[in-house]
C-alpha cells in the first residue's frame, strides 16, 4: 500500500497492475529474439477510392505472435521497440515483407499500392531511402506503388531535416502520407511545404461525426483545406455505412475502416482482394 502525494488518499497495488507489469516484463524480455524467431506477422487492411469504390491500396500493419501471450498489438511493443532501437530491423523486416507481398498482388493481377508505417526512428536513419530502394529492386515494385505513413508528429518535430529526408524519398518515386492528422496540433497550411500526397484524418475526428455537429464541421473544414492544397484524403476508422455516406456528400477521396474490413492475414485478405476485384459494380455497393 502506498500513500499518495500529498492527497491523503491511498493507491493500491492491484491485481490489475502486477498482471501489467508482468506481461510488460515478458513482452521486453522477448522483443529481442522476437525478429530471429519469425514471430512477427503482418496484417493488410483495404483502403477504398470512395469515388469508384474500388480497392486502391492497402496498409500493412504488424502483429507479435507471441509463444505465451498470443497476438500482441503494436500500440503495446512498438513504443518499446522504438525505446530499444530495435524498431530498425523490425521496420526493415516490415518493409521488405510488405513490399514482397505487394509484389504477389500485382503479379496476380491486382495493382494496388502497399502504405507502410515509418516510425520516427527509422525515418532519422541515414540509410533509409537506400534501404527503401534496395527492397523494391529486390521485389521489382514499380516505386509510385509504395506509400510511406509517417505521424503528423513526426513531421512537425524537426521541420526542415524532415522535408530534407522526405524529399529524398519522394525522388525514389514513392509516395507520402501523413497519418492521424489532426492529433499534432499543426495547420494543414503548415504542411504545405512538405511533399506530401495524401492526409490521413485521424479516426478521433471520424468518429462522432454522425452525432456532433462541430465534429462534422471541423472535419469539413479539414477537407476543403486538403483539397485546395492538393493533397488525397483518406479517413481512417469508417465503422457506420452513416459515416461512409457523410464522407462521400463532403468529398472525401479514400475510407479506411472495420465497415470494409478489419485487418487481415495476408491470405485472407489475398482472397478478398480476389472477391473485391472480381465484382463488376461497385465495390462499395455492399456497405452503403
Ligand atoms: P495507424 O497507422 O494509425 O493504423 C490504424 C489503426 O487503426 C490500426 O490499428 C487499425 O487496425 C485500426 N483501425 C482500422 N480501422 C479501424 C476502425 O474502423 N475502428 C477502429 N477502432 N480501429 C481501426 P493497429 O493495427 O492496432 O495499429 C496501431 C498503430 O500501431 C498504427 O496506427 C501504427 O501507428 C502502429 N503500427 C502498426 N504497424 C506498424 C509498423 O509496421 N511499423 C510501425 N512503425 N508502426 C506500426
Ligand atoms: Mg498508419
Ligand atoms: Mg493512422
Ligand atoms: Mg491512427
Amino acid at each position: 500500500r502506498s500513500k499518495a502525494r500529498g492527497s491523503g488518499n491511498y493507491t493500491f497495488f492491484t491485481p490489475e497492475m502486477a498482471n501489467a507489469l508482468v506481461r510488460q516484463s515478458r513482452i521486453e524480455a522477448n522483443l529481442r529474439n522476437a525478429i530471429n524467431q519469425g514471430q512477427f506477422i503482418l496484417y493488410y487492411q483495404p483502403l477504398f477510392d470512395i469515388k469508384t469504390g474500388k480497392v486502391i491500396k492497402a496498409e500493412a500493419l504488424i502483429r507479435w505472435n507471441h509463444p505465451e501471450l498470443g497476438l500482441v498489438s503494436p500500440n503495446e511493443f512498438i513504443p518499446l521497440a522504438e525505446d530499444t532501437k530495435l524498431i530498425i530491423p523490425i521496420g526493415k523486416w516490415v518493409l521488405r515483407t510488405a513490399i514482397k507481398e505487394a509484389k504477389k498482388w500485382h503479379i496476380n493481377g491486382y495493382p494496388i499500392k502497399i502504405s507502410i508505417n515509418i516510425s520516427s526512428i527509422q525515418f532519422q536513419q541515414n540509410n533509409c531511402a537506400q534501404i527503401i530502394q534496395e527492397f523494391l529492386d529486390e521485389a521489382k515494385l514499380d516505386p509510385q506503388y509504395l506509400e510511406l505513413e509517417i505521424t503528423e508528429r513526426v513531421a512537425l518535430a524537426n521541420p526542415d531535416s524532415i522535408i530534407r529526408k522526405l524529399n529524398k524519398l519522394r525522388s525514389l518515386g514513392v509516395q507520402i502520407a501523413i497519418d492521424d492528422f489532426g492529433t499534432g496540433y499543426s495547420s494543414l497550411s503548415y504542411l504545405k511545404k512538405y511533399p506530401v500526397q495524401s492526409v490521413k484524418i485521424d479516426r478521433s475526428f471520424i468518429q462522432d461525426i454522425t452525432t456532433s455537429t462541430c465534429d462534422r464541421n471541423m472535419l469539413e473544414a479539414m477537407l476543403i483545406m486538403a483539397k485546395n492544397l492538393d493533397y488525397s484524403t483518406v479517413a481512417e476508422g469508417v465503422e457506420t455505412s452513416e459515416q461512409l455516406s457523410l464522407l462521400t456528400q463532403m468529398g472525401c477521396d479514400v475510407a479506411q475502416g472495420y465497415l470494409f474490413s478489419k485487418p487481415l492475414p495476408d491470405d485472407h485478405f489475398f482472397d478478398f482482394l480476389r472477391r473485391m476485384l472480381e465484382k463488376k459494380e461497385s465495390q462499395l455497393a455492399s456497405y452503403g
